[in-house]
């Protein structure tokens, strides 16, 4: 069976908390560096993690529990990125699944046409969330929303009194408006010693909540770039 990344994105929002820690039992030598396939935590597309050398070596190593892993280095092939990564991963399976890097893979959502304040609160509480920090996770999710209300020209008042503004304003299905208010609430939460709505703030509670913003983002500066780019292909129809 694979192991999960112990630090990322992970596969699903009911995955466990998980540990990230690594203690050393026996330095076995080296191990042949192998491609890695992971989406680059900088530039976000999914590609082969090259090794520093054709044919490259790892650290091979047998931690206290027993497992065997290798230690290695790679890099972004991207010319543009050219990202290094230190990576971990099991030796005794044959697709030598990731177990941790550093950087983490992030959380992936759409940055196109945001404003930077917005893609830079999101992009904040993708890494808080890949490197388990749940509640740093969700307090940045609030912040993301105030960014958006920013940005939307709505200040002053509450947060609260700004969302039913941004309501108003921009057009979403009503249950993700609804959400809105629940992702505020999310935030009080992580930012006080009792939660008052939510049973924790953990893992689940914030990737949903993520994936809710994903929508809202969409929903205020995705789709009308998208409906103008089919518009403009229309031009010059019969
Ligand atoms: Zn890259």
């Amino acid at each position: 069976m694979a192991h999960e990344v112990l630090n990322g994105p992970g596969s699903s929002p009911d995955e466990c908390e998980r540990p990230a820690s690594f203690q050393l039992g026996n330095k076995e030598g080296w191990d042949t560096a192998h491609v890695i396939r992971m989406r680059c935590p900088e530039c976000r597309l999914t590609t082969r993690m090259e090794p520093m050398d054709h044919p490259g070596q790892d650290y091979a190593v047998e931690l206290r529990d027993g497992t065997k892993v290798g230690l290695g280095v790679r890099h972004c092939p991207n010319e543009a990125c050219a990202q290094l990564i230190f990576v971990t991963y099991n030796r005794q399976e044959s697709e030598h699944s990731l177990l941790f890097t550093a950087p983490a893979e992030t959380l992936d959502f759409d940055t196109t046409d945001l404003p930077t304040a917005v893609e830079a609160a999101m992009s904040e509480a993708a890494v808080c969330f890949s490197n388990g920090c749940y509640t740093a996770a969700a307090i940045m999710i609030r912040k993301t929303l105030e960014q958006v209300c920013h940005d939307q020209q709505i200040t002053g008042g509450t947060l609260k009194t700004r969302i039913e503004a941004l309501r108003e304003k921009v057009i979403l299905p009503p249950d993700l408006m609804a959400g809105l208010d629940a992702l505020r609430l999310l935030g009080n939460d992580a930012a006080h010693i009792e939660s008052q709505t939510f049973s924790q703030v953990g893992r689940t509670e914030v990737q949903v909540s993520f994936d809710v913003v994903k929508e809202i983002l969409k929903g205020v500066y995705q789709y009308s770039a998208l409906i103008a780019s089919l518009n403009n292909l229309k031009k010059g129809q019969p």
